[in-house]
């Protein structure tokens, strides 16, 4: 019997997908990745995200506006217009989590905006947009995808201020940053841990990821981003779902347990996560 693999974090929705699209969810699900989630970065890819989940049944979305794209919202009404979208997306059932939503002071060079600066207005605008979007989850009873680039300190403090233990079970530190203190963060408020392609080969990572028990892992590809070694050589880019295999593979590795036993407890926790 093939393994079930649940991909918690692929970009479906972007534009390099167009012309490819059900090729590569096909092809995730040869290999047993049946299960997706979709999460948006602004208000257009979170509907792109919700409208693709009308065409395969195997994928949910997640809605939100990541903290890379709140550069774009620049005033209250914009804010206000922009959290009652993704508001209103939040009542089809398909629709998991808010997501992906976070903080983030990495200095991008690939950006589409040309006057791209990390300035203390912009983190604030950040952490506000944030703050009212897991606000959304709680309401809505949704699932939250948190993205977190150089930003523990602030992530914390503010998860600190607005948690609701609705959100215990429900919330994940996708592609979480090597670092013990949002491991125990992640364990005092039972929250899940997503593990990406980077762990196949970044040191630093595996000896994290050993030392997160199973029950916390899910798997997740980031797709477009992120491929995971041995495609990363060969340049095989872009990342699809199909890769989860590799990312498991490594994972068993390095706990010494079955490839069998990752996928069945990954997805079963990922199906806790999610709701589904
Ligand atoms: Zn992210
Ligand atoms: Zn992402």
């Amino acid at each position: 019997m093939t393994a079930t693999y649940f991909d918690t974090h692929c970009h479906l929705n972007f534009k390099r997908f167009n012309k490819t699209l059900s090729d590569v969810v096909s092809k995730a699900s040869t290999l047993g990745v049946s299960l997706l989630v979709v999460p948006g970065t602004d208000v257009i890819s979170s509907k792109k995200a919700v409208a693709l989940t009308q065409e395969y049944n195997n994928l949910y979305a997640a809605v939100g506006i990541h903290p890379h794209h709140v550069y774009e919202v620049k005033s209250e009404e914009e804010t206000v217009s922009q959290l009652s979208e993704i508001e209103t997306l939040l009542s089809n059932s398909k629709v998991v989590a808010i997501g992906e939503v976070g903080l983030d002071r990495h200095d991008y060079e690939n950006t589409k905006y040309t006057d791209y600066t990390i300035s203390n207005e912009f983190i604030r605008r950040q952490m506000e947009l944030l703050q009212k979007q897991i606000t959304l989850a709680i309401r809505y009873k949704k699932s939250l995808i948190l993205h977190n680039r150089e930003t523990k300190q602030e992530l914390l403090t503010l998860l600190k201020k607005v948690w609701d233990t609705r959100l215990e079970k429900r919330t994940v530190f996708h592609c979480c940053e090597s670092d013990l203190e949002l491991l125990s963060f992640a364990k005092d408020h039972k929250m899940y841990i997503g593990v990406d392609g980077d762990v196949t080969f970044d040191l630093t990572k595996q000896s994290f990821i050993s030392q997160v028990p199973l029950e916390m892992l899910v798997l997740e590809t980031d797709s477009p981003f992120l491929l995971p070694e041995p495609l990363k050589s060969q340049k095989l880019y872009p990342n699809t779902p199909h890769t989860i295999p590799l990312i498991a593979e490594c994972v068993a590795k390095i706990k010494g347990i079955t490839l069998q036993e990752v996928a069945s407890r990954t997805t079963e926790n990922a199906r806790g996560l999610f709701n589904v």
